[in-house]
């Protein structure tokens, strides 16, 4: 289940609240996204996969762990399920340039399709 968004790490992409299945989380004027629904969580590691700085963690529970961020980051686990998996080269640093995630976001979208719709259109506000 969803844990943390580190706020000290984020920047702001907005990537965690588009690449939700289940819209988890909710965009914020302050740019760092909060976890909205964390019940809706499916653990399906989308969102960490897909943070491009390693600012978010899901833990393998179903349930809440009421994980302390500041041990996540001392720990060294942010980031490494997408190492694990080879994503970025399995460096650290997230899927800035996985070139699959760029097409998905610049692509000019059906307008009948929604999702890429606005996906399309946090990319013109240069969320994502
Ligand atoms: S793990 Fe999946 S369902 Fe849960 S918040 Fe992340 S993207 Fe959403
Ligand atoms: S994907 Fe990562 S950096 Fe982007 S808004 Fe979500 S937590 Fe922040």
């Amino acid at each position: 289940m969803i844990e943390a968004v580190i706020e000290d790490l984020c920047i702001g992409c907005n990537r965690c609240v588009v690449v939700c299945p289940t819209d988890v989380f909710d965009a914020t004027e302050t740019g760092v996204p909060i976890i909205a629904r964390q019940e809706d969580c499916h653990t399906c590691m989308s969102c960490e996969l897909h943070c491009p700085v390693d600012a978010l963690y899901v833990a393998p529970q179903g349930s809440p762990t009421q994980i302390n961020e500041a041990e996540l980051i001392a720990s060294g686990i942010l980031g490494s399920y997408q190492r694990a998996l080879g994503w970025n080269r399995a460096r650290p640093g997230g899927s800035e340039d996985d070139p699959g995630v760029l097409l998905k976001f610049q692509r000019k979208p059906d307008p009948n399709d929604k999702v890429r719709v606005k996906l399309h259109d946090l990319s013109i506000r240069k969320y994502i």
